[in-house]
């Protein structure tokens, strides 16, 4: 079945703007950062705005399988604050445990944050799926 969704178009978008914010990455951590994992749109992601997978292989992380993943959904509708908060957002998550071998939204993940020029929020305020469903979204 055909994705409702132009998964190609937004796959390509948000290749683009994570190159940007890795490039920046290894400006400021060095090439020992490693490559920028794999980008994936999820299409049954409404409302998450993305998210960072950190694979183990027997108990071992491997940066082959790191990937990270963005909601069709909500980038469609809300493709400046993917530009400047979700793409990042999820980067930094893999750079955090890549630096630090540990992930969440403490002080290490507001670091990252803002090297790369964002803010460090935990949550987006976008409109859900769900939300617009019940139509209260703001
Ligand atoms: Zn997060």
């Amino acid at each position: 079945m055909a994705s409702k969704y132009p998964v190609d178009n937004l796959k390509a978008l948000a290749v683009k703007h994570a190159a940007v914010y890795w490039r920046r990455a290894i400006s400021i951590w060095g090439a020992e950062l490693g490559e920028m994992p794999d980008v994936r749109i999820n299409t049954r992601l409404t409302a998450c705005g993305g998210k960072a997978w950190h694979m183990r292989c027997e108990g071992v992380p491997t940066r082959a399988k790191e990937y990270v993943e963005y909601s069709a959904y909500l980038m469609q509708n809300n493709q400046d604050t993917y530009a400047i908060e979700i793409i990042p957002h999820e980067l930094a998550h893999i750079i955090e445990h890549r630096l630090y071998n540990k992930t969440g939204h403490g002080a290490n993940f507001k670091y990252v944050m803002s090297k790369l020029g964002c803010v460090g929020k935990a949550y987006h305020e976008m409109a859900t799926m769900s939300q617009a469903k019940k139509g209260n979204a703001k």
